[in-house]
């Protein structure tokens, strides 16, 4: 048997007045995803544990059957992995965000989507400045910030303090100052940078700094093939996540036109999903537009985002006559504009049938799959 998991990032939601009082899943038109309830069977998932933030990495390592409580030593060095960069065992990894302040408040969390290549543009101009530090730029606002001989710090992720004053959640603790003096950099090297004037003209917001957060020591998984006997495969655009596929050993299958918003390639994701399926057993497909959609208070955005995963859902359900199974990682609430840590709907095609007739977060608190752990998922999939 062959395995392919569709999981839409953030996904999940509470009612929406403005929907009439529905969840953006409920009101999104998601035919397929419906069609896998009524052909299928439903669960909820829980899959942040106790004492752990409600994070993308938390939650997708967990999906993966790599439980946190052994596995998880921060976001940065998953990150830096996947950008292929080596770490060694006295380096400590952070993910460094760029960020718009403006008046010491936390304006904007990914300086307004800002282009890999301004990024680029920036993250090369600060580089030489900071001795014992080593910044690589990644995809948009999400890049890398390495201590060498770093002893971690406690920090505050960005998106969850936006419209916030920044001061109270500066990096503390052992690597705080070097982490300070680096941000102060930034905030000098970037303020008149033409990147920044360039993106002031066009009336974008612009990076006025770096924000480092999430860092850790170079984590150790147990191989994804050794651990379930099958040889995996993850596609997604966000570097994080593919940080965690290579951890785990699985392969990387890179699509181009994935970009990790809600102009990416769908139709490519599926596409390479199910060309890759032929030569794997399994297939981790991440989709991260309805996260960021949540993060920006769009409903709009989340309707339709969630209304693009299932045209991958469909296409998938087309091609592929494999155990199928669509989840979120955790809920970006509308609401909240952040991660929440709620159990997760999902729902499977090949696991036996239940009583629901649609996907949503509702029908699936009495679907017949019942509560399970996220770290579980995969056995139970797989069994
Ligand atoms: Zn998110």
């Amino acid at each position: 048997m062959k395995y392919i998991v569709v999981l839409g990032d953030g996904m999940a939601d509470e009612p929406v007045a403005k929907l009439g009082n529905k969840t953006p899943l409920e009101y999104a038109k998601t035919p397929n995803m419906d069609r896998m309830a009524r052909e299928g069977a439903c669960g909820m998932l829980h899959t942040i544990p106790y004492g752990f933030e409600a994070g993308s990495d938390i939650a997708n390592m967990a999906v993966l059957g790599y439980a946190p409580e052994n596995y998880y030593t921060g976001r940065g060095p998953l990150e830096a992995l996947s950008m292929g960069v080596e770490l060694a065992p006295e380096d400590v990894a952070y993910r460094c965000n760029l960020v718009t302040v403006e008046q010491e408040t936390m304006a904007d969390f990914s300086a307004g989507h800002i282009s890999s290549s301004e990024g680029k543009d920036l993250f090369a101009a600060l580089g030489p400045e900071i001795p014992g530090v080593m910044v690589r730029a990644g995809v948009s606002y999400r890049n890398l910030l390495v201590v060498s001989g770093g002893n971690g710090s406690t920090t505050t992720p960005p998106h969850d303090i936006v419209g916030q004053g920044i001061g109270p959640y500066l990096p503390k603790g052992k690597d705080a100052e070097l982490l300070l003096q680096c941000m102060e950099k930034s905030r000098a090297v970037f303020a008149d940078h033409p990147v920044n004037q360039a993106r002031s003209a066009a009336g974008k917001r612009p990076a006025t700094q770096i924000w480092p957060w999430s860092g850790g020591h170079k984590p150790a998984f147990p191989p994804f093939e050794k651990k379930y006997g099958m040889k995996g495969g993850i596609i997604s655009a966000v570097d994080l996540l593919n940080g965690i596929g290579r951890c785990a050993g699985m392969e990387i299958i890179t699509v181009p036109g994935a970009t990790g918003y809600l102009d990416t390639d769908y139709a490519a994701k599926a596409r390479y999903a199910l060309d890759a399926i032929q030569r794997l057993d399994f297939v981790y497909i991440h989709i991260e537009a309805p996260d960021e959609a949540g993060h920006l208070g769009s409903i709009e955005e989340k309707v339709k985002a969630i209304e693009k995963v299932d045209e991958v859902v469909g296409t998938i359900l087309d091609g592929f006559d494999g155990v199928v199974a669509v989840l979120p990682d955790h809920p970006t609430p509308i609401r909240a504009k952040t991660h929440t840590r709620d159990p997760v709907p999902f729902v499977v095609r090949g696991k036996g049938t239940d009583t629901t007739t649609e996907y949503s977060e509702k029908a699936a608190r009495s679907g017949g799959l019942g509560m399970k752990n996220a770290v579980d998922f995969l056995d139970f999939l797989f069994s």
